[in-house]
């Protein structure tokens, strides 16, 4: 591997400007007649976009709204208007607040510092670094989806971009490499080395012309750069279950339509085992047997449900358990006809294997 490529920012630069020159996109609509505005546009269109999707959309915008003045005095619903279709509205909102601003509090030209540029409605330092860069001519270091995947492979970054510690040196990486004169074209190009070679699941290493410097392609694994959000720990609930068995039948109680479980059959639930206890005690019957089973983890999309079943076996019906629910008292073979969640169907299976129901 050639650390040095990593190491000389110069090298570096010289090789992907090579590699812009020969394959780089420069016939965008956004690439010609380049002003502040229009690469503004751009870089907000392309947020969450694809560059195909994004061409006709920024062609009919320019059509409608040619200048920041026209746009920042054009009423909000049509600049709607032109943007349904994009998705993420926001963008569009902040799109015609930050042209007001830009025309009422900076004489309708954009600041010339990525600083102020960033304090604009709508701008983060990527698309601030974009706008300096690419119109300006100022070396300011962008890093946006494209560049830090690039960056991230090419120097096999570990951790979660979206943290803070991995930014601010993906941010340092993103500086080092910065053209302090050609700072346009090289912008463009890493953008492009992005978007077209090492693209999110097929990275086209073997034409990159960073291959021989890069640290996620000589580990053999550069999709595995960037790294994904860490999953969080789901948090763990608790749930007493009340299995009522009177004779051969056990009580089931339909569960609400919304939330878990919606509209299936189900056990009574208790927040604790005291809470259980009461309701067995206020239901006006005798407890003939009572016994805990093993507890079970049931895990769903956003939490563990920790399930501690009480199998208690009455002499009698109880009065009242669970007011206000749609109940049944079913047998083995009626219950099989419910809809049933998988854990109750598989506690019913455990209790009738361990004692049938006599
Ligand atoms: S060598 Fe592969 S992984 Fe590395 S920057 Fe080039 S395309 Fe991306």
């Amino acid at each position: 591997m050639n650390s040095d490529l990593i190491q000389n920012a110069d090298s570096l630069r010289a090789r992907v400007l090579d590699w812009y020159h020969q394959f780089g996109r420069k016939d965008l609509p956004w690439q010609q007649d380049i002003s502040p505005y229009r690469v503004w546009v751009s870089e907000i269109m392309l947020q969450q976009t694809q560059v195909s999707t994004v061409i006709p959309y920024f062609e009919r915008f320019m059509g409608r709204f040619p200048t920041l003045q026209a746009l920042a005095e054009s009423p909000q619903d049509e600049v709607l208007q032109h943007w349904s279709g994009l998705g993420y509205y926001a963008r569009a909102r902040n799109l015609h607040k930050c042209a007001q601003t830009v025309w009422a509090e900076h004489g309708g030209a954009f600041p010339r510092s990525v600083a102020e540029l960033s304090e604009l409605p709508g701008i983060g330092r990527s698309t601030a670094g974009a706008i300096a860069s690419i119109s300006m001519g100022i070396a300011a270091p962008i890093l946006d989806g494209n560049v830090k995947r690039v960056l991230t492979r090419l120097h096999a970054v570990a951790g979660w971009p979206g943290d803070k510690k991995v930014a601010d040196q993906l941010w340092r990486i993103a500086e080092h490499y910065t053209h302090p004169t050609h700072t346009r074209e090289y912008t463009q190009a890493m953008m492009d080395l992005g978007a077209t070679l090492c693209t999110r699941s097929k990275p086209a290493c073997t034409v990159c012309p960073l291959v021989d410097g890069c640290r996620g392609a000589a580990q053999g694994q550069a999709t595995d750069y960037p790294h994904s959000k860490p999953k969080k720990d789901k948090p763990v609930r608790q749930t007493w279950m009340l299995m009522l068995q009177h004779k051969e039948e056990l009580l089931l109680y339909r569960r609400p339509e919304q939330g878990i479980w919606g509209g299936l059959w189900s056990f009574p639930e208790y927040p604790h085992a005291d809470a259980l206890q009461d309701a067995l005690a206020l239901s006006g019957t005798k407890v003939q047997h009572q016994a805990a089973l093993a507890p079970f983890r049931h895990t769903f999309s956003h939490y563990h449900l920790d399930i501690h079943p009480q199998h208690v076996v009455l002499n009698r019906k109880p009065r009242a358990i669970m007011e206000g629910t749609e109940q049944v008292w079913y047998n083995e073979g009626q219950i099989t006809q419910l809809g049933l969640a998988a854990p109750i169907k598989k506690l019913i299976h455990s209790l009738h294997q361990a004692e049938p129901i006599k």
